[in-house]
């Protein structure tokens, strides 16, 4: 048997739609995908009825399979003839591990190519109407994660020098954002700077919260925002007051099955998108050529 191939590909942050075409029709020539938590399943429809579809997990801590298994997991599949699709949210090298799996690839040699994503750091505020540059409010923008807890001796990320960047877009930083806060006010970013925090942006689930550096803390308590969530801290925060789009579209908040057959769907699903609705499609009818007579 030959040789498969591995394509990493990035699924966006959440809304099918953000998908690239080059991912899209890597999807549709898969034989098996490997998705994780945050890939959007309704992707998984884009592939053949026959593609195998294998669910990885990774919710926070709790991984279904652990890194190094899923890496052998695309390697034997590869080896099996396969054309495997690694399907993971946003963009596959952002905070996604994907480095790693093509390091795996390649020590193994096996072919791979990588299709890069949307990722949730830029997506995610644009959906909730804040650019994270902006002519005369910010001139750079830094991506981090804040999964590590900065209290701790062998951080890696320095949060002192980050304060100083106009928008610092935080991954994963949920968790932390209390000590994440209190590093970059101690490194002599003002209080005062506007700070935002959302949760399942680009989809049906998306929640904002607003605040500056003092409050940010309790309004996410209070809120009840919980991961996934993007924190964005700086100037830029304060446009989304004008540019909030997507959370101000008539159907958005609702999520709305469509029942038809999936040809006819289509049509319906697009039309409700344009609206802001979250489409589920579930075809409850078939329809297949009549019998010769
Ligand atoms: N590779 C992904 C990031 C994976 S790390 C990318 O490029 O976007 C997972 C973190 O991404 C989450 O904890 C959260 O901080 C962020 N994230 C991903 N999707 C998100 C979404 N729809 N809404 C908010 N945050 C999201």
């Amino acid at each position: 048997m030959g040789m498969g191939e591995v394509y990493l590909v990035g699924a966006g942050p959440g809304d099918p739609g953000l998908i690239t075409v080059k991912g899209a029709e890597c999807l549709k020539r898969a034989d098996v995908v490997v998705y994780d938590h945050l890939a959007n399943e309704m992707l998984l429809q884009l592939a053949p009825e026959s593609c195998e579809m294998t669910y990885v997990g990774k919710r926070e801590s709790k991984h279904t399979l652990q890194q190094d298994e899923i890496n052998k997991l695309l390697v034997r599949l590869a080896r099996e003839g396969k054309t495997v699709v690694r399907l993971k949210g946003g963009d596959p090298f952002v905070f996604g591990r994907g480095g790693e799996e093509a390091l795996a690839l390649a020590e193994e040699r096996i072919p791979f190519e990588v299709v890069p994503g949307v990722t949730a750091g830029a997506a995610v505020p644009a959906y909730a109407g804040i650019p994270v540059t902006h002519r005369g409010l910010s001139s750079s923008v830094v991506l981090v994660t804040g999964h590590e807890d900065p209290t701790k001796e062998a951080a890696s990320v320095n949060w002192r020098d980050l304060a100083r960047i106009d928008t610092i877009a935080i991954y994963m930083g949920r968790g932390n954002i209390a000590a994440i806060v209190d590093s970059l006010v101690e490194a002599g970013r003002d209080a005062n700077t506007p700070a935002a925090a959302i949760t399942w942006g680009t989809t049906g689930s998306q929640r904002t919260v607003t605040g500056d550096l003092s409050n940010i803390v309790e309004r996410c308590s209070k809120e009840g925002i919980k991961a996934p969530a993007i924190i964005i801290v700086g100037d830029v925060v304060t446009l989304r007051e004008k540019l909030s789009w997507f959370e101000r579209k008539p159907l958005f908040g609702k999520r709305i099955m469509v029942t038809r057959n999936r040809s006819q769907a289509k049509r319906t699903r697009a039309e409700l998108e344009r609206y802001g609705a979250e489409v589920i499609e579930f075809p409850t009818i078939r329809i297949l050529p009549g019998a010769d007579y």
